[in-house]
């Protein structure tokens, strides 16, 4: 997980908390800078699964928003759908933009 930022819509505040669930996304978009991302990483673990999701989640208060949108492409780790029904199933929001 990657960092939480406050977005305004219009008056309304809303937190949202952006997940990148592992370093080094495979598919290698021309306008995104993986190669900046995994040059600065340092952790020798690479991937989030989805135990590592659950404990995090109990940090994580229920008004924020969880944005699947962080430097990987969700669907390219193995546990990314289990993650998002495991957030949908405790009640989070959920949103997902590539
Ligand atoms: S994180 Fe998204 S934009 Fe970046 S390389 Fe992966 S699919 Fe492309």
């Amino acid at each position: 997980m990657r960092a939480l930022y406050v977005c305004r819509g219009g008056e309304k505040k809303v937190k949202i908390l952006e997940i990148t669930s592992m370093i080094g996304c495979e598919n290698m978009c021309s306008y995104c800078p993986q190669e900046d991302l995994v040059s600065a990483y340092t952790s020798p673990k690479t991937s989030m699964n989805i135990e590592d999701f659950k404990y995090f989640l109990t940090r994580v208060p229920k008004n924020v928003i969880l944005s699947f949108a962080g430097f990987s492409e969700i669907f390219s780790n193995k546990d990314g759908s289990l993650m998002i029904r495991e957030a949908i199933t405790f009640g989070y929001k959920v949103m997902k933009k590539d």
